[in-house]
């Protein structure tokens, strides 16, 4: 792909970010002229781009990859001037979604249903009955009590996570970022833009019996996905010199693999603090690493379950009538643990059905996206020798599932 190319196309890809920049803002309309103009602009590079480019050099991955996603934003934007609604199977196609992919939540749910099963249980068992209260934020005293004792931890695994990935990059993000803790919300976040991560304090803090705890489990989760998964993929990918198209597709077409990248990266640290303990030991929370590390692959498993659970769900739905309730059932019902989970399920979806045409809605059939896990697809068909090498490629840039499968294999290995 030669260089005048790849001006005109992160041209034609900046026009596009302006418009999604604006429908941020509150009460924006889709512009018309606008959305029809891009259209033509992603159509007149399609033929400009090289048919078969190679797999095996930068350019070439790079090449196809415009490709995939000018078809993917003309399909989107075309569908933003229409009240059509799209079929299931065009969304499942634009998401790179495969039969195989499918076939392969069938068998984890069957093969893993003891496994599931034990984890639940292991967990009652954990709990043994007692009682937790989340940190009342409305006491600045309590709430102040609690975020030292989170600040402490926080600076702890910053410490050790460069230590453990053994990326320079992250020591730079770190004084760069503000990783800090939300009081407020339950869910940790984090954004390019303001440069922050936060770890939820609700979600990682509790009372029982007057005293405050922290969920280390949770804790070590919600700091790897953000700091150690988004962040260094933010960072990794800024300083990268991947053209914009691939640099600031920070949408639909890219999230599933950027999802897959953080849980790839929770998983992957969590063992790595545990090798490196005698660092925490002096912080009375992370003490029983080991029984809490029991705790993190009992809590990834039952998320895994209902993950994709949820998307057999959502096949199921997908590829069936929408008043067919006894064929989905049926279909369903030997995949789920708890009998009743199917007809909450398929209830729960009542009102995600096009009226007109029967179509279960788009946007319920996208999130099929997040059990693609191309991260342990990668690593299932070939093992990293170098998992520094691996990570880097991984955490750069922004693609699409078979623009990542090609990226990884050229360059994280
Ligand atoms: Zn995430």
């Amino acid at each position: 792909m030669d260089n005048s190319l790849i001006t005109q196309a992160d041209k034609v890809f900046s026009d596009f970010f302006k418009r999604e920049i604006y429908l941020d803002q509150p009460y924006a309309i889709k512009d018309l002229d606008y959305s029809e103009r891009l259209i033509t602009e992603f159509k007149s590079l399609l033929p400009l781009i090289p048919k078969d480019a190679p797999a095996e050099t930068e350019t070439g991955i790079v090449t196809r990859e415009l490709e995939r996603i000018c078809s993917f934003f003309i399909d989107t934007l075309e569908e933003s001037l229409t009240s059509k609604t799209t079929e299931p199977m065009e969304i499942v196609a634009r998401f790179q979604i495969e039969p195989s992919d499918i076939e392969a939540i069938r068998h984890w749910l069957k093969a893993n249903r003891q496994a599931v099963v034990k984890a639940n249980t292991e967990q009652m068992e954990k709990s043994n009955g007692d009682r937790r209260t989340s940190i009342p934020a409305g006491s600045r005293e309590l709430r102040r009590k609690a975020e030292d004792i989170l600040t402490g931890c926080i600076e702890d695994l910053k410490a050790l996570a460069v230590e453990a990935l053994g990326m320079e990059e992250l020591s730079a993000l770190l004084s760069e970022f503000t990783v800090s803790i939300d009081s407020v919300s339950t869910r940790a976040t984090s954004n390019r833009i303001s440069k922050v991560a936060l770890v939820s304090l609700q979600g990682c803090v509790y009372m029982s019996k007057g005293s405050i705890y922290v969920d280390v489990a949770r804790l070590i989760k919600e700091f790897a996905h953000e700091v150690i998964g988004h962040c260094l993929n933010y960072y990794l990918t800024e300083h990268s010199k991947l053209p914009i198209f691939v640099k600031e597709n920070f949408y639909l077409d890219t999230s599933s693999t950027r999802e897959s990248v953080s849980d790839h990266m929770e998983r992957y640290f969590f063992p790595a603090c545990m090798e490196r303990s005698k660092k925490l030991s002096s912080n009375p929370h992370f003490y029983q690493l080991e029984e809490e590390y029991t705790n993190f692959s009992n809590i990834s498993l039952l998320e895994k379950y209902y993950r994709y659970l949820e998307s057999l769900g959502i096949w199921v739905l997908a590829t069936s009538k929408m008043d067919d309730h006894r064929l989905q059932t049926e279909k369903l019902e030997q995949y789920s643990i708890e009998p009743k989970w199917v007809s909450w399920f398929i209830n729960r979806h009542r009102n995600n059905w096009d009226r007109s045409t029967g179509l279960l809605l788009p946007s319920v059939v996208s999130d099929l996206r997040y059990s693609l896990e191309s991260v342990d697809k990668q690593i299932s068909k070939r093992k990293p020798k170098d998992m520094l090498k691996f990570h880097r490629a991984v955490l750069t840039g922004c693609w699409t599932p078979k623009g990542f499968e090609n990226w990884v294999d050229l360059t994280g290995y």
